[in-house]
């Protein structure tokens, strides 16, 4: 298996150097050279199979020559040992055509998870032997990729993270699921600014020669391939249990960066039989837009009680943009460069048509939200997290007739505030995190400049070998 940029210049690599790259030196993603597909009888025959076997079977085709069979099994079996429930995503059922896809059983409570642990391993396994020096991850979080991310990484050999995050702007139990992490290689940074000042600042260590020359420098957000690779794995998980492939099923995904709603695409791709595809956003629905009428513009971000879903560039549509228009990477490349400069474009015919049959959008505001929640609760004494409560609320209004899957992405103890203002529960926080609260904390607090922060990754990373 090859991967290909979106747009169309960068080198082809296999699964190991798309791993490793994270972003294309062309500044687009990768993706797989084709789709593989599942024929029925094999989607079938997934029917009976553990969460990790099942992850070997649809990952198995985009892995290629990277790793055998028997190395991604233990990987993947090692990777999904760590969630607190058998059957690491169960599905829930809410009433007669409503169900709950649980991804927050994993350590860090929220759905990132599923792939980041995978992505730790993988990381590990791909650079022993290697001697081109220690990879140094620098990422910037809003909360639940900087917690998973480094728990995923803690204490691996050849790899260094620095996180930042936006001080004062993430919960308590965000703040401490990172900053009690006290492994040597795991290094915490608050930055007296909000999220984007704080995810600029990385993106201008990437695109600075002299640092990006001298540190081997790696991504864990969802531009990382392998990332949604491990998110196709519960589509077909849950799809299964109820009926696939004799019955086609519906899921309703709370969408920030586009990453889990583009593993559905990619599943339905493969051959699963998805009836359709809810992209559920906040008010900060830029998605929702693009999707019901061709305008892919950026406004202001509107704070909200989602914060993971509080974004007004989503990195992954550039992926779904490639392969509907026909991946074209040279045409694609002038789009988004023409997005980059006036920050709105229309999509082409074939995008906006090509996304129609699969995908449906809404946009959920504050209210809706929490009537979902309270929904969930009185129907089924569900307590539900506000992103949640996002896609159920988007999939109570839409109109198919299709078992309907709502992905659960987080835990509702993580965000407790907002919980208890819809429903007046306050959700305890799971036994595995519990004494959270007692841990020391370590971070240092630095201005948002791109001296005070290279200088301070330049001297605790460890340069190219
Ligand atoms: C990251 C996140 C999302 C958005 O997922 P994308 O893949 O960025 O679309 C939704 N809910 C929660 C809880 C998240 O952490």
């Amino acid at each position: 298996m090859r991967y290909i940029s979106t747009r169309g210049v960068a080198p082809t690599l296999d699964f190991r150097g798309a791993t490793l790259a994270g972003l294309a030196s062309d500044g687009g993603l990768y993706v797989p050279e084709q789709w593989p597909t599942l024929s029925r009888d094999e989607i079938a025959s997934l029917a009976g199979l553990s969460y990790p076997e099942t992850a070997v079977a649809v990952m198995r085709p985009f892995v290629g020559d990277s790793l055998t069979r028997e190395e991604l099994r233990a990987l993947c079996e090692q990777a999904y040992g760590r969630f607190a429930h058998a059957a690491v995503t169960p599905l829930k059922q809410l009433d007669h055509d409503h169900w709950l896809l649980e991804l927050f059983h994993g350590p860090t409570l929220a759905f990132k998870d599923v792939a980041l642990q995978l992505l730790g391993l993988l990381f590990e396994r791909f650079l022993t032997g290697d001697t081109e020096g220690p990879l140094t991850i620098v990422g910037a979080t809003s909360g639940d990729t900087g917690s998973a991310a480094i728990d995923a990484v803690a204490g691996r050999a050849g790899i260094d993270i620095f996180m930042l995050h936006p001080a004062g702007r993430v919960s308590d139990v965000q703040r401490r699921q990172m900053t009690t992490v006290l492994a040597p290689n795991v290094h915490n940074i608050a930055i007296r600014g909000d999220f984007d000042t704080a995810q600029a600042l990385v993106k201008a260590m990437f695109n600075d020669p002299g640092f990006s020359g001298r540190f081997r420098l790696s991504a864990v957000n969802s531009i990382n391939w392998a990332r949604l690779m491990a998110q196709v794995v519960y589509y077909f998980y849950s799809a299964v249990r109820l009926g696939a492939p004799e019955r086609a099923i519906a899921f309703s995904v709370p969408t920030g960066n586009f990453g889990d709603v583009f593993a559905g695409y990619v599943a339905a791709k493969m051959g699963l039989p998805v009836a359709k595809l809810i992209v559920a956003t906040n008010v900060n629905d830029i998605l929702h837009r693009a999707l019901s009428a061709g305008d892919y513009s950026s406004a202001t971000v509107v704070p909200t009680a989602t914060p993971s879903m509080d974004i007004q560039v989503s990195s992954n549509f550039e992926r779904l943009l490639f392969d509907l228009g026909g991946r074209d990477g040279v045409a694609l490349a002038t789009q988004m460069q023409g997005f980059e400069a006036s920050k709105a474009m229309r999509l082409t015919n074939l995008q906006h048509e090509g996304a129609a049959s699969l995908l449906t959008s809404a946009s959920i505001d504050a209210d809706g939200m929490a009537l979902a929640m309270r929904w969930a609760q009185e129907q089924a004494n569900e307590v539900i997290d506000p992103h949640t409560a996002i896609a159920l609320a988007a999939a109570r209004e839409a109109a198919v007739d299709a078992p309907m899957v709502t992905l659960a992405t987080a835990h509702p103890a993580k965000f407790p505030e907002a919980v208890e203002r819809a429903t007046g529960m306050s959700p305890a926080l799971p036994g595995r995190v519990g004494d959270l609260f007692e841990r020391q904390e370590v971070f240092d607090t630095l201005d948002a400049t791109f001296g005070a922060v290279s200088d301070y990754i330049a001297e605790r990373a460890t340069p190219r070998g």
